[in-house]
């Protein structure tokens, strides 16, 4: 076990749907802490590095236009493995995979607009809490 800082971030469909404290609410009964926040406006460069990973595939243009739509809440998440943690209670990517009992698998009814990002390795969660936090 390892006390770890993931990268969270609560993209604008959550914040459209009036979704915040209750994402927020299972991530902090899960025993983490949110130790920084803040609503951000992003724009197409930060999202070209954040999403570079995908920057072939033919849903790219739709992925920043969904994610510049409107505010987003970048989070700086604390906890035992918290990595991996927050992963599981995220779901999977694609909704119609994530089970029932986590954030997507309970919120999500589009694989592009699901709700929530979480860093997928402890050294994209350093990356990232610096690309968004600096
Ligand atoms: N995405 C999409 N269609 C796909 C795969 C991904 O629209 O087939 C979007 C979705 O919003 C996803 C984001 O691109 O959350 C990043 O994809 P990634 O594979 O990194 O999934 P995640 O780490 O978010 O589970
Ligand atoms: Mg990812």
């Amino acid at each position: 076990m390892s006390m770890e800082r993931t990268y969270i971030m609560l993209k604008p469909d959550c914040i459209k749907r009036g979704l915040i404290g209750s994402v927020i609410t299972r991530i902090e009964n899960k025993g983490y802490r949110i130790v920084d926040a803040k609503m951000m406006n992003l724009n197409e460069q930060i999202l070209v590095e954040h999403y570079a990973h995908l920057k072939d595939r033919p849903f790219f243009k739709d992925i920043v236009e969904y994610m510049t739509s409107g505010p987003v809440l970048g989070m700086i998440v604390e906890g035992e493995n918290a990595v991996k943690g927050m992963r599981i209670l995220m779901g999977a990517t694609k909704f119609e995979d994530a089970q029932a009992g986590t954030i997507r698998g309970d919120y999500a009814f589009s694989t592009s607009e699901n709700i929530i990002h979480g860093s997928d390795s402890l050294e994209n969660a350093k990356i990232e809490i610096k690309r968004f936090f600096g």
